[in-house]
């Protein structure tokens, strides 16, 4: 286990604990960093750092961004998450954030038209609880939960197989940033872009290495090391273009709480020796 963790969820999104309890967790667990990058908001950050100041944690500002490329190619477009670190001037990203919140709320809706369709029952106003009634949180695995809670499904993953994932039934697709506008979006706020869980988004490896391409073409400036759980061929192939495309690696677990207990607060991978952190140039 490292003493940083840069990817990590609170209940401003999807995670269970709020900004001071994941902070406290943090301390708990023995970490010196910690980046909070909640789905699309930086509501966060300030109420993180001010729980940060009383026990000595260092909190990078994060924040993880809902974007999508294609191949020019094939028409497909995929959804990938850029997570945006240590931004100088965070408030240059606010328009794009609320854009993006505005988009998440009327999708949650949609979602939920679509469920109540199927299911003949309306989840919405119980989800809306979940987010503490701010209906631009609202994600998809917030959704996921209210199934698992009304036994629609037995296991989380399942609600994401049967209804939420793309191709199923109650799928939204919206348009989310593009690659591009996201990492120029980051720049502008004078922050790191990392590509976040590389190996999470269902691709081929050929597709894999694509996104990356583009995603170092664009500006991009790191890529997410996958989990030590992941096998050492994937990890090894992350190295590769890792090294290809002279991006900087990055570590986070991804910590959402105990609703994604295969998510450990500041479990992380380790860096190989001349892989270059983006954490040092946090100073
Ligand atoms: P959203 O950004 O609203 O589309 O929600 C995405 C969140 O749902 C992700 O950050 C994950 O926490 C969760 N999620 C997405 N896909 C899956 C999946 N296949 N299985 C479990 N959780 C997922
Ligand atoms: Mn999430
Ligand atoms: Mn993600
Ligand atoms: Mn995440």
């Amino acid at each position: 286990m490292q003493s940083i963790d840069l990817h990590t969820h609170s209940n401003i999104s999807d995670g269970e604990l709020t900004p001071e309890a994941l902070v406290q967790k943090a301390f708990a667990t023995g970490l010196h960093t910690l980046a909070l990058t909640d789905h699309d908001s930086m509501d966060g950050v300030q109420r993180a750092q001010i729980a940060a100041a009383e026990c000595g944690i260092r909190i990078i500002p994060g924040v993880e961004i809902s974007s999508q490329w294609s191949r020019p190619s094939t028409n497909k477009v995929y959804g990938v998450h850029i997570v945006a670190l240590n931004m100088a001037e965070p408030a240059s990203l606010d328009h794009v954030l609320n854009q993006q919140k505005h988009v998440r709320a009327i999708r949650a809706q949609q979602i939920c038209e679509k469920l109540e369709k199927i299911l003949k029952h309306d989840f919405y106003p119980e989800i809306l609880a979940m987010a503490d009634g701010h209906a631009d949180r609202i994600t998809r695995s917030h959704i996921a939960q209210a199934l698992l809670a009304n036994r629609v499904v037995n296991r989380l993953q399942q609600a994401f197989d049967r209804f939420l994932k793309e191709g199923k039934p109650a799928f939204v697709a919206f348009n989310w940033l593009s690659l591009e506008e996201t990492i120029c979006a980051i720049q502008e706020a004078k922050g790191i872009s990392v590509l976040a869980h590389p190996t999470k988004y269902n691709l081929s490896a050929t597709n894999v290495r694509y996104m990356v391409e583009r995603f170092a073409q664009h500006g991009g400036h790191a890529i997410e090391l996958p989990p030590m759980s992941e096998p050492a061929s994937t990890r090894q192939m992350i190295d590769r273009l890792a090294e290809q495309f002279t991006l900087k690696v990055s570590i986070g677990s991804d910590f959402h709480g105990s609703h994604m207990p295969w998510l450990k607060l500041g479990h992380t991978p380790q860096p190989k020796p001349h892989q270059l952190g983006v954490w040092e140039a946090f100073s």
